[in-house]
């Protein structure tokens, strides 16, 4: 890839800590502006892992998050390894299914593979001479004053590395955040929902599909729900959301297939009785947590981007999208204020912390209106359908 001369000669150096979605993203934006970028990333390279641990399989991809790629010349790339999803399916408790459409015709949001996206950012930072990619180094602890960090390796060795910028992209639990939370007048607040969350994957039939594949599908029952994307081999991902105490009630094979009958029959020959009882128990319902901070900067020196500033829980669909949005946010800033980074980061903290903020508060929302709402939206819409 090319880059000019003027970029190539600027020396200050970014640490971005965490590699995961967004600092992998935000690695090529720092890059592409020519400094130094250094990425330290807590887990091995994902690109060799045998087994990639983390968050759910697929998230639906929109259109902030796209602009976002647009910018490091990422988009089409990423959209060509995605589904488009053009609506909800609604499905009924009998099994009738009845598309909302998202927006207008023609209007998608795409089912993007979590660990794909992520090696392709990786291998996108990686095509950039100025930015190298240190993993199995977790940051340990680091000083605001001084830019120092300190980094395990998985030995139990440290490594220290000192930076003009620290971006802190390292998630929900940051490390990065932890210094923010000793200084005077940072605001912070975090909020589990009585929710958990469990994967489930619905297997193709004869090679295609097993249900529609251009949609997320949806079967919405007030207190929890289910929803399923799809994945390019032709396999959905399916999520149950409901109260933990709701989920630990179910103990054997029988009680899960039971729950399905009662809640989600449709699903049952899709997904396979035996893979039900199985999987059911193949791992925990993980939590959901909501954290909301400000500011998101200190000095000069650090400043917090994606989950780390912001996480958000899942329903709206937004979180890894808000997260690419603050990279373009930051980098129009960095125009805006020649790179001098303790004006740039004063005024990252003012324009996104109330967006980032709404966009909390939006998913906490959607966390009511996905699984009761549009039953009733629902019901409306057909009532008029059915009255023209
Ligand atoms: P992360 O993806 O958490 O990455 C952080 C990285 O930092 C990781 O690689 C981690 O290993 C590394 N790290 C952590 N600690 C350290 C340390 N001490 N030192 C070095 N590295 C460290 N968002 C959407 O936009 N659309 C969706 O459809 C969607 N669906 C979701 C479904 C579920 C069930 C969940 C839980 C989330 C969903 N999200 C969705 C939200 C999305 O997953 C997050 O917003 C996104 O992953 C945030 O990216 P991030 O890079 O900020 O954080």
């Amino acid at each position: 890839m090319e880059r000019s001369p003027e970029r190539q000669s600027k020396k200050k150096v970014v640490a971005v800590v965490g590699g995961g979605l967004v600092g992998a993203l935000n690695a090529c934006f720092f890059a592409k502006r020519g400094f130094d970028v250094e990425v330290f990333e807590t887990r091995e390279d994902i690109r060799q892992a045998k087994i990639v641990k983390g968050r759910s399989i697929n998230l639906a991809l929109s259109h902030r998050g796209r602009q976002a790629l647009k910018h490091v010349g990422m988009e089409e790339k990423i959209v060509s390894q995605g589904i488009p999803m053009h609506a909800r399916m609604i499905h009924s408790l009998s099994g009738k299914q009845s598309p909302i459409p998202y927006g207008k015709k023609g209007q998608y949001i795409l089912s993007v593979d979590r660990a794909n996206l992520n090696k392709e950012l990786l291998t996108e930072a990686e095509t950039y001479p100025n930015t190298k990619l240190n993993f199995d180094h977790k940051l340990q602890d680091w000083s605001a004053e001084t830019g120092l960090m300190t980094f395990v390796r998985p030995d139990g060795s440290t490594e220290d590395f000192q930076a003009d910028l620290i971006v802190g992209c390292d998630g929900a639990f940051s490390a990065i955040r932890k210094q923010f939370l000793r200084r005077s007048r940072f605001n912070y607040s975090q909020t589990y929902i009585p929710h958990g969350y469990m994967e489930l994957t619905m297997p193709p039939i004869n090679g295609e599909f097993a249900m529609k594949p251009n949609y997320l599908h949806i079967w919405p029952r007030n207190t929890f729900m289910m929803i399923a994307l799809p994945n390019m081999d032709k396999t959905f991902t399916c999520t149950l959301f409901m109260p933990f105490e709701e989920f630990e009630k179910i103990t054997t094979g029988d009680e899960v297939i039971e729950f399905f009958q009662r809640y989600f029959p449709d699903t049952i020959p899709l997904i396979g009785a035996d893979a039900l009882r199985r999987d059911y128990f193949r791992l925990p319902a993980q939590a959901m947590v909501s954290v909301k901070c400000s500011p998101y900067h200190i000095g000069g020196t650090c400043v917090l981007m994606g989950d780390a500033a912001h996480a958000v829980v899942p329903f709206y669909g937004q979180g890894m999208n808000a997260g690419f949005e603050d990279c373009i946010v930051f980098d129009e800033i960095m125009d805006q204020f020649n790179e001098d980074f303790s004006a740039v980061l004063q005024e990252y903290t003012r324009v996104r912390v109330p967006d980032d903020h709404a966009i909390a508060d939006l998913a906490m929302y959607n966390y009511i209106e996905m699984r009761a709402h549009v039953n009733s939206k629902w019901f409306l819409f057909k009532k008029y359908v059915d009255n023209l």
